[in-house]
């Protein structure tokens, strides 16, 4: 495979629907980051790597039980006609494998920490995985990591492939015209603190660092009765720093209080934490 020019990232995604794709990737930033060859984005239907006059892509659990599972010799085929080899004992290591990633409920959860480890690296394989999962030998032979994307349980990894996709392909640089705006976003803050090597076992148990974005507002001053927060429009900015602030660690007490643990605090916000838990007693 060529060599890929630095700065652009390119998906590989092994689907039974690329049709499902058709929506999701030509609308918005994803769309435009390919027009400009920041991302390129490859479907595969795994069916185009069977042999049979139905197509099939599927068979019945060993040892019984509900539903069907996708078998090996398809993805595998599909996974060597993107120069992955199987991890056999003794084998050579490829000189920049690309990095192989089975979608599944089982996977560890995808954070913002993950998806800047990604957005990091020159390709991408995603194998969605359909009924009742992937064979777990495609697994341990081709998967560098099992990724979730929450604890619940999809139909298939085509969803979870298509935000791994859009929350990673906005990190690349040059994607979003301005380049601080995912800094200062939820979880931007402190990211690299808690990113766990790409193999290994997260760091963090929270896995997203950083506290939670401030709430944004914009015309008109006044909707339905309620005004825009007056410090937002007096064009104080050492206020508004302050505003905001503060609102981050209101909105991460109440939503996601487990985020503080990690975040780093100043003795202002831990004033501020103290001040929100007292208002609550
Ligand atoms: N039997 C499995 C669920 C299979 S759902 C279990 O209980 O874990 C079918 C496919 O949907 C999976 O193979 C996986 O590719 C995808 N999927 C389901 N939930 C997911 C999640 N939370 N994150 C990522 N992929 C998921």
């Amino acid at each position: 495979m060529a060599a890929l020019s630095s700065g652009s990232m390119r998906f590989d995604i092994v689907t039974i629907f690329p049709g499902y794709f058709e929506s999701v990737f030509t609308q918005g930033i994803v769309r435009r980051a390919q027009a400009e060859g920041l991302v390129q984005i490859r479907l595969h239907d795994l069916r185009d790597f069977t042999h049979d006059r139905h197509r099939t892509v599927d068979d019945r659990p060993f040892g019984g039980g509900e539903g069907m599972v996708l078998k090996p010799e398809p993805l595998a085929e599909a996974l060597a006609s993107l120069g992955v080899a199987a991890k056999l004992p003794g084998a050579q290591a490829q000189s920049v494998p690309p990095r192989v990633i089975l979608l599944s409920a089982q996977g560890r959860v995808f954070t913002q920490a993950v998806a800047r480890q990604l957005a990091g690296l020159e390709q991408v394989v995603l194998i969605c995985g359909r009924y009742e999962g992937v064979d777990e030998r495609i697994n341990d032979l081709y998967c560098d990591m099992e990724l979730s994307i929450g604890d619940y349980v999809l139909s298939g990894g085509e969803p979870a492939a298509a935000v791994v996709v859009d929350a990673t392909m906005r990190l690349i640089p040059g994607v979003l015209g301005n380049e601080a705006s995912s800094e200062f976003e939820s979880f931007g803050a402190t990211d690299a603190e808690i990113d766990a090597d790409i193999d290994g076992v997260p760091r963090s148990q929270h896995g997203a660092g950083g506290l939670l974005d401030y709430p944004h507002y914009t015309r008109p001053a006044e909707f339905n009765g309620l005004r825009a927060p007056d410090v937002l429009l007096n064009g104080d900015h050492a206020q508004i720093r302050l505003w905001r602030r503060e609102q981050q660690l209101k909105k991460t007490l109440k939503n996601r209080p487990e985020l503080l643990d990690r975040a780093p605090l100043s003795p202002d916000d831990r004033r501020t934490l103290q001040t929100l838990h007292e208002a609550h007693e």
